[in-house]
């Protein structure tokens, strides 16, 4: 089963304008990037299908991870109760969304609204570890979203992208590809952390030992 993700571009959005040095010329990069050094985040609600909240807040928190670890200029920071964050994370209901395939929304940063809004007709599950094919889990589909919110477009070459507009809900992904990697420094810089460490936290997020 195959399932998308719809990109929601507002009126304000200008897609191809290549720019000097992008990595990849097949891809009309979005114009805009995320430009304070730390993105704040409040994750307003919660999905009903998941027994343990703090399992679903800490899927979150990997997603946002993943990215964070491959980039240099900026940072990500979860804030609660009054405070006014600069992206909105809802989980909201089946009409919110057009069709009963999307998964779930983003927007592209620079936009008068910034959300992630995530499908709750669907019936979650915290982590690709124990997904199958009626259960979408919220941690690859998170670090797709995100990637919109920091600027990044779909990219069709290779469904091995994260960036990939679709999800194949039968198969395990948990990672960035070598186009996203590359996508996500050329926006935001390189940050150079061992290999191992890299590869750490993927097997950690493979095994889903963040969620024991
Ligand atoms: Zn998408």
């Amino acid at each position: 089963m195959v399932i998308v993700c719809e990109a929601i571009a507002g009126d304000t959005i200008k897609f191809g304008l290549l720019q000097d040095g992008q990595p990849y010329p097949d891809i009309n990069e979005y114009h805009k990037k995320f430009e304070k050094p730390v993105l704040t985040y409040k994750l307003h609600n919660l999905s009903n299908d998941i027994a343990k909240a703090e399992h679903q807040t800490r899927a979150v928190t990997v997603a946002f991870q993943v990215w964070r670890l491959r980039i240099k200029n900026l940072r990500f920071r979860r804030i609660y109760d009054d405070e006014k964050p600069d992206l909105d994370i809802w989980f909201r209901p089946q009409s919110y969304f057009g069709s009963a395939g999307v998964l779930a929304h983003a927007t592209f940063p620079g936009q008068s609204k910034f959300y992630i809004e995530i499908n709750d007709g669907w019936d979650w599950v915290s982590h690709a570890a124990i997904a199958d094919i009626g259960h979408p889990p919220i941690v690859p589909i998170m670090i797709h979203e995100i990637g919109h919110v920091l600027g990044l477009v779909h990219d069709t070459f290779s469904n091995l992208s994260i960036m990939y507009p679709s999800f194949n809900l039968g198969a395990k992904k948990n990672d960035l590809y070598t186009r996203d990697v590359n996508r996500i420094q050329w926006l935001y810089g390189v940050r150079s952390l061992r290999q191992r460490i890299i590869d750490y936290f993927r097997r950690r997020r493979d095994a889903g030992w963040d969620f024991d």
